[in-house]
Order: C-alpha cells, then structure tokens, then sequence
C-alpha cells in the first residue's frame, strides 16, 4: 500500500484527497494546483466556507497526502459493509468511512474477515430476537447479504461448528472500555439462544435486547442457563469501576463453549446443541483488592454485599442476610481497603450475583462461607502495627479478631504469621520479626491472596458444575485486555503487552494465510514482501536462551537478586536490539518498541510483583484453620502459588483448569513464569481452531455517545485512528494490499477506465449497461480482458498488475499510470 505519496505531481487539478492534520488527522480537500514542490488545494468546509493552503512538500513539516475515495463520497461508505471492497483502502479511507458509519448508528464493518465494533456507548436496537433469528437461520441461499453484525461472526462460527463440526474461537480485542465484554456476551448470547432454540423451544425469550440484562431466559437447558450465569458472576468476582470504563474486566477470560455433533432432524437444518463449556482465567488484578487510585473503586462483590447486607431496605428481598453477616453493620466508610464510591443499582446488582451463583451450582453454604472470606478480606485490611523495637505488634486486637473469627483462625497465630517468620538455618529453625511497614506487607499480600483463591474458587466450580467433555468441537470466546501504556508502565503492562504482541502475530499469519486463499481463488500468484512481522519483538521477549521475561524470572529467583541488576543485564544485552532502548538519563528503565508503539517499563516492582509471595508461616496459619473451606482454599492456594519461607511445601503437580498437568514448583513460581505457560497453552488451543476477530474500538476517551450539546453520535478521530493503528487493523489492510494494493471488480474497472479504448467504447457501454441490470462475472471478465488488449491501456501496464477470475488487481504505479493517462484523455 502506498500510505503517502509526496510527490505533487501524483496529483492534478481537482483531484480529491487527504491532507493529514492533527486535529482531524486527515481533512478532506481538492487540488488546485500542484507541482513537484507543492500543492495547492481547497478544504471542503464543515459549512459552506472554503479555505484555501498551500502546501509545501518538502521538509519534516510536509503533511502526508493520500487519494480520496470517489466511492465513499457522501454518504458513499453506507454501502461498502466491507471495507475491502474499496479500490484504493488506506488508514484516511477506514477512518472516514468508520466516521459516516457510526453517524447513521452503523456500528459494525468488516475490513476482510475482520470486524470491527465501534461501541455506540447507548442502547441500540440491534440485538433483538427478531435480528438473533435473522443470523441464527443458516446463510445458504440467503436472499440478501446480512449486514456486519456482532452475531453475523457468530453465526460463521456456528456455521463452521455445524457444518465441518470444526472447533472455532472468537478473538475479541480492544483498549478498555471498548466493548469487548459487551461483545462476548453477544457472543455467548447468541450462541447459547441459538442452541436452546434448535432443541424445539421456539418461544426462548431473549435476554439480549438490553446488554445490561443478566437473567437468563427461563427455556434455556441447564447448561446454557448455568453458561450464561458465569459471565455476571465472573463480573461481580473480577470488574471494578475504573477511570475508563465504569465495568472494566480485571481480568482476561477464554471461554469454550461445547457443542454436540448436529444430527439430522427431520427435514430442518441442525443446529448443534451446546453441551459443556470450560473458563479458563488470566491475571486477575488482585492489588486492586488492597488499593485503587483516586476515582476507581475495587472489585464490585464487596459494594454489592455491602449494600446487599446493609442501607437499602430491599436487601431483605435478597433473602441473603444470613449469608451477609461480616458486611452488617459496616459501609464504605468502615474499611480502609475500600475506595468510598458509590454506584446505582447495587443491590440489583448483587441479586444478580445471587442468581448467578446459583445458576452455577453454588449451594447457600457455599454463598455463605464465599462471603465470610470476602469480609475476612475487608476486615484484614484495617488490622494494623505498631513498631516495638525491631518487631512489631498488632494494635487493634478487636478488629483483627473479627477477622480471624471469619476465617477461623486464633488472634495469636495470625498475628505471628504476620509480624514474623520462620527462617530455617544450620543451627534450627529461628523466628525473625517484621517492623510494622513489613507486617503491613505481610497482611496485604494475604488479602490479595485470599482474594484470589475465592476467585479462582469460583470459576473451577463454575467448570466442575457446567461440565466439559473429551473430543466435542467447542467454540472458544476470548476477551483479553488490549495494549496498555500507561505514565508507568509496570509487570502488569509487560504481560498483557506480550499477550497483544503473541496474539498479533496470530492475527498477521492468519491474514496472511487468508490473503495467500485470495489469490489462489483468483488464479493469480503474488509475492509479498513487505509483510509485518513482530517475531523479531517476541523474541526479545521470550526468547530461547534469554528475553526480558526468562531474564526477569531468572532474577526472581536469584538469591538477592535486584531489579536494578536485571535492567542492567537487559541493557548490556540488548543495547543494539532494534526493538529495545533505554534512555541513559532516566535509570531503572527501559524501552520496548512494540509493534503498537514504544513503551517505557520501570523497573522498580518488577522482581516484587512478579515473585507475588506469601510467607509460608501465614499458608500454614490459614492450612490450619477450623473452617474446612478456608483450609480447603489455602491446600489449593499452596499449589497455585509460590510461597517463600522455610515451611515452603515440596513441589507439586496440579491439575489446570486446561487439562494438561502442570507442575509448578513453590520455590520456581513467578507471575510471569505462570502466565507465559498459560499463553502457550491458550495458544496452542486457539491455533486448533478457526479464527474469527473482532476488533472493539472506543470512539471518545469521554465514554459519550453523543457529543456535548449535541445528538450527533461522538467519534473522536485522533483518538480512533490511533486505536487502529495499534489494533494492527492499519498493518491489516496493508498485509491484505502488500502485493497489489488496488482492487477493482471487473464491472467496475469497465465503468472506470472504459472511456481509455475508444474505438471499444459501443461495445463497452452496452456491457456496462448490460451488468448494471445483471451481474454476469463471465462477461465482465472477458469484457475487461479486451480492454486490457487495447492500444493505450497495453502501452501503459507493461507490469505490476494481475487478473483475476472476479477482479482485476494493480500495484499503486499502472494505477497511477492510467489515472494519469485518463486525466488527459
Ligand atoms: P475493559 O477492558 O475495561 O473490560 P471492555 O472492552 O470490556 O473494557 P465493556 O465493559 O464491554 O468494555 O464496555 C464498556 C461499556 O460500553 C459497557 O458497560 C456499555 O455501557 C457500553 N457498551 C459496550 N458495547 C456496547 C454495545 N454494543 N451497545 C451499547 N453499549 C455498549
Ligand atoms: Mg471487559
């Protein structure tokens, strides 16, 4: 793809184009004039009013031009659903295009097999049953094309479950607030509906039309019904209000949903029956549970049960007080780990929760004791020292017992586990004592992992109930948060960039490989060349011997290892590696250059975050407590997590939620470690499936659906454009153009360059107006040959193009040649 051509003798009088900018990053303009050195042009106003610029091409400050689309004029890009069909697509054209959509509440466009979702932050009637059952039906035969569609991908999903009983995964991505949880709720929704609809219950009730709507339909089977119960459980357990979205996951999902092999039914078409399904869960944020930044608020399920227990007088209606009872008598004000923000329909919401947990086979027992630990949590957080010497001792007795009577442990030995602990050494086991600051760590990180065990709790019972089975064909749903650069950019950010980074490379093979179908369709053989390529970064990251996350796990287990020493060692090593920097000013950093953009990670929490470590002497406390359920957390908690200290348990192998046995050493566990595994697994999973992406995009960092005063739909183009640049949406189309960036369909070549062979010219335009009342590919095909025969169109394309059984395909320069040549004709 050519992405700006800067000569101005490319252009001509009155030609149209883009002139990039930065407040509208490109704007719409005419040529008046231009010569090598300059172009003369018009802006298009928003109102009647013209401005004139001259533009000078040379320099650093020369703007970029592109072509404007003829085609998507006006209202032009209502009609290209498919943003490929576009002759000439570059970043200006998508950006525009996306633009007019999303003010007609077009919302949905596919770019090649890729979809992408501007989220109208508003209700829109899209989701109805009428429409559900418009994509459910299958597409053979169909009269009409369906308009882009979040269930129109997943319809092709299903269509492939059906057809090849072929496994599927959907790959949704975006930054947050983008719509990615919302979509793969559409997704589940609709495969879930479309199952319960082919088992005959005709009558199945929608839950889709308003996203907010949690309760499942009342003829869903059981399993769809318990399915569809995970995602508001899953969100209580793992969403907070964050500065960028109000429900921000905390977490990433894969969820497979299994489908039974169709069997014929009578004269109907089968629709498989979803059977089972598997919740596999990445890096629940869980410092979330001890701190947030000013503006965010922890995770939902303790508002929800605040208010559920307390304040409203609805909560009786929840029937859960007994549940409750470590939240009665507290509010927001009463914890310290708890960011005092309210929001509306809490305790809506947590019936919602109840319903879920139910749905998913949680027994009120269960409920219970969920809640007593989750109290547990809030209490633990307001326990704190007081320094004696070179120890410390818990100040407020009263408060940490009602911590301890929640989890069932004796004041004394919690508070020893937290202000000391056990050291093995030649001469026997010692006690070495914490001063507060440690002691505080101590209770902070068994907050966070008490968290984490009830979460993770909750999503293997959530699997045990649902069920899965061996060798069903299974559609997979990934929501993973998108590429993250923040100010500071931390462990946190390097994982799920390595993620966006692994899954990018995925994307780029996949349009590779589907370009590659294209052509082989067409009869025409390409070579690409300038095809993006993130290996050379992922391998700086993970590579064989070395890479950032090795090295930084390899550090972590270094006795007095530091994370200065690591950034050192990354430096000296990769100091000329293209996608590393480091800025020698700013110390204890460095630069990655992802494929998205570079990012600057400080060092500083790295080697802390990622040992994430429990002292073995608070496992043992909790391992010996009187509640069997917290016992039964922490024998699980000892094998998921590393713990540090002298009762450190042997290794143990455990079973993943994955299947595969994994066995993970106490003393070798690191976050980054665990997770690297995860993604392997998670990959090797989605690359036995056949991909479907859909790719989320905020239009305004305001979260508005309409401008301020203002009923037009709020797209925001700086900040879109910059979304699918690092989305690789750009890098995309590129992929897809790399070998010949123009595309015409033979009709539309004919109406184009027809007027280039004269003495063709009756036969052409009875053709042309022959197709326009029926397509006939054959015609047009021998038609646009004949033309290509011609005198001044065979002059000008010596090379650079090819054609193809349906299209005619041009490298940038003929195209140009023939505008050129017709611009004098
Ligand atoms: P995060 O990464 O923070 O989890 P996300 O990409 O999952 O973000 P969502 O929570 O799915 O974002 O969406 C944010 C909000 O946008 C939703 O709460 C909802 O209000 C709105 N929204 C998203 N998609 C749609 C849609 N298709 N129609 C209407 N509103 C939507
Ligand atoms: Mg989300």
């Amino acid at each position: 793809m050519v992405t700006h051509v800067t000569q101005g003798s490319a252009f001509h009088q009155d030609d149209i184009i883009w002139v990039s900018c930065a407040e509208r990053v490109w704007r719409a303009a005419r040529v008046l004039s231009a010569d090598e050195t300059s172009v003369s042009v018009e802006y298009a106003g928003e109102d009647d009013d013209v401005e004139q610029a001259e533009l000078s091409l040379h320099g650093k400050a020369a703007p970029k031009l592109l072509r404007r689309n003829a085609e998507l004029l006006g209202q032009g890009a209502l009609r290209f659903d498919n943003l490929t069909e576009v002759p000439e697509l570059h970043e200006a054209a998508v950006l525009h295009a996306l633009e007019v959509r999303f003010a007609q509440g077009c919302i949905y466009t596919l770019t090649g097999p890729v979809l992408l979702a501007v989220n109208p932050f508003r209700s829109l009637p899209l989701y109805g049953d009428d429409v559900l059952r418009r994509f459910a039906k299958p597409t053979t035969g169909a009269a009409q094309p369906l308009k882009p569609h979040v269930f129109g991908i997943a319809a092709k999903a299903l269509e492939g479950i059906r057809e090849r009983y072929a496994s599927q995964t959907v790959l949704i991505s975006g930054e947050s607030g983008a719509g990615k949880t919302e979509t793969t709720k559409f997704v589940m929704q609709f495969l879930a509906l479309t199952s319960a609809t082919s088992a005959g219950n005709e009558d199945v009730t929608s839950s889709t039309s308003s996203h907010r709507t949690h309760r499942a339909p009342a003829k869903l089977s059981l399993v769809e019904r318990q399915v569809l119960g995970s995602n508001p459980l899953l969100e209580a357990f793992g969403n907070a209000q964050t500065l960028r979205n109000d429900n921000s996951s905390r977490f990433g999902k894969y969820i497979e949903l299994q489908f039974a092999k169709p069997t014929q039914l009578g004269d109907d078409v089968p629709t498989p029956r979803m059977v089972g399904a598997r919740i596999h869960t990445y890096l629940l944020e869980k410092v979330r549970v001890i701190r947030q930044q000013e503006g965010e608020r922890g995770f939902h399920i303790f508002y929800q049960a605040l208010s559920g227990a307390n304040g409203d007088s609805r909560s009786v209606t929840t029937g859960a007080e007994e549940e409750l009872e470590g939240f009665k008598g507290y509010t927001l004000d009463s914890f310290r780990y708890l960011n005092k923000q309210e929001m509306d329909n809490e305790v809506e919401q947590f019936e919602a929760t109840l319903v879920a947990m139910d749905a998913v086979g949680l027994s009120k027992t269960e409920i219970r004791k969920i809640f007593r630990v989750l109290a547990a949590v809030l209490h633990l957080g307001n326990v704190t020292f007081q320094d004696e010497g070179e120890s410390s001792k818990v100040e407020n007795g009263g408060t940490s017992c009602i911590s301890c009577d929640l989890l069932g442990v004796s004041l004394d030995s919690l508070s020893t586990a937290l202000t000391s602990r056990t050291l093995r050494t030649p001469e026997g086991l010692i006690r070495s004592k914490h001063k507060s600051d440690k002691a505080c760590g101590c209770r902070d990180a068994l907050a966070r992992h008490l968290y984490h065990a009830v979460f993770n709790y909750i999503v293997q019972r959530s699997n045990a109930t649902i069920g899965f089975q061996k060798n069903l064909s299974f559609c997979g749903v990934l929501d993973i948060f998108g590429f993250e650069f923040f100010q500071w950019n931390s462990l946190e950010q390097l994982c799920i960039n390595y993620t966006n980074e692994l899954l990018q490379q995925y994307f780029n093979e996949f349009i590779f490989e589907n370009e590659t179908t294209l052509y082989q369709e067409e009869g025409i053989s390409w070579d690409v060349q300038d095809f993006p390529d993130n290996s050379s970064i992922l391998e700086l990251l993970h590579g064989k011997l070395e890479g950032v996350l090795p090295m930084l796990e390899e550090e972590c287990f270094h006795v007095g290892g530091s994370a200065d020493a690591w950034c050192n060692k990354l430096v000296r090593l990769y100091e000329q590696h293209r996608h590393f920097g480091h800025d020698r000013l700013k110390k204890g950093s460095f630069i990655i250059r992802h494929f998205a953009g570079p990012v600057t990670y400080q060092c500083t929490e790295f080697l802390e975050k990622n040992k994430d470590e429990l002292s073995a002497d608070l496992v043992q406390c909790l391992k010996d407590s009187e509640d069997p359920f917290v016992r039964d957390l922490f024998e699980q908690l000892d094998r998921v997590f590393g713990v540090s200290g002298a009762g450190a348990s042997a290794p143990e192998g455990r079973k993943s939620l994955g299947g595969s046995s994994r066995v993970l050493k106490a003393q070798r566990y690191s976050v980054s470690g665990e997770f690297r595994q995860q993604l392997k697994e998670l990959l090797q999973q989605i690359q036995s499936t056949e991909p479907h992406f859909i790719r989320c995009i905020k239009p305004n960092p305001q979260n508005q659906a309409f401008l301020p005063d203002s009923e037009k739909p709020f797209l925001h183009r700086p900040s879109v454009a910059e979304q699918l640049s690092y989305q690789g949406v750009l890098a995309a189309i590129k992929v897809a153009r790399a070998g010949f960036p123009v595309r015409f369909w033979h009709s539309d070549f004919l109406r184009e360059f027809r007027c280039l062979a004269p003495e063709l010219s009756k036969d052409l335009e009875a053709i042309v107006k022959q197709l326009a009342q029926q397509e006939d590919e054959e015609k047009a095909a021998r038609a646009v040959k004949s033309l290509l025969k011609s005198g001044a169109i065979a002059a000008v394309l010596t090379s650079g193009w090819a054609f193809g059984k349906t299209r005619i395909f041009l490298k940038q320069e003929p195209y140009e040649s023939l505008r050129r040549l017709r611009a004098v004709t």
